[in-house]
């Protein structure tokens, strides 16, 4: 039996990463790139709560499925928490990451590495066909903020954040340990008994039209 699930972003690099870590968990994983009918849901809530919930629940209603939806970013202690919800706009509406990325080192100029401390941050919320939040989880993943990008792995602010443990940035260690460490990996490991127990319960029940 397997479970139906959408991935409510557009984001591709993220998109992975999700189908990635739910992967050994009898799902069958489809994306927003691969779902013709998807819309474009509008992120203005005031929190990564509020974002996922919009996100998971406007698509699943409209898709009739059901979604899984992150809302995440990064939040800079010597930056009053920012960019926060605004991480994949810093440095404007359609800025890249690199755009993003050379705004944050901008902003934090020459302050030194003990001060320029951040974390990752991973709302995940889950909505049944009908638009009903089923399953939510929260996670960090904190770190500090490099003078320069480091690293070709990863996405969004990854060159830039060192997990301090490691002395390296996600650009630098790959898959294999955020994986381990993310904000997205922890949630995501947070809401697994949650969807476990939906399944379970009956309430979430396999797609019959697939073959076992
Ligand atoms: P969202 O798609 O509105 O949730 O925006 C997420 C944004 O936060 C991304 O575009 C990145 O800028 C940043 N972000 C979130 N998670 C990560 C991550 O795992 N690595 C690097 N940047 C991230």
């Amino acid at each position: 039996m397997v479970w139906d699930l959408v991935i409510g972003t557009h984001n591709g690099k993220k998109g992975a990463e999700l189908a990635d870590l739910l992967a050994p968990y009898r799902f069958r994983i489809v994306t927003l790139a691969e779902v013709e009918q998807a819309i474009e849901v509008v992120e203005d809530g005031e929190s990564f709560a509020e974002n996922a919930e919009k996100k998971a629940v406007q698509q699943a209603r409209h898709l009739n499925r059901w979604v899984m939806a992150d809302d995440s970013g990064i939040e800079v202690d010597a930056l009053q928490c920012a960019p926060g919800i605004y991480s994949a706009r810093y440095a404007g509406p359609n800025a890249s990451d690199e755009d993003n990325n050379a705004r944050l080192l901008e902003e934090l100029g020459e302050l030194p590495l003990h001060q320029r401390t951040a974390r990752y941050i991973c709302h995940v919320t889950v909505s049944d066909p009908a638009g009903n939040v089923r399953a939510e989880s929260h996670a960090t993943c904190g770190g500090r903020i490099r003078f320069a990008p480091s690293g070709q792995n990863g996405f969004g602010y990854d060159p830039l954040f060192e997990v301090i443990e490691y002395h390296r940035t996600f650009g630098d260690l790959g898959p294999t340990v955020k994986r381990a460490l993310s904000h997205r990996s922890r949630a995501l490991r947070a809401i697994i008994p949650q969807l476990a127990k939906l399944k379970s319960s009956g309430t979430w029940k396999p797609d019959q039209a697939t073959p076992p």
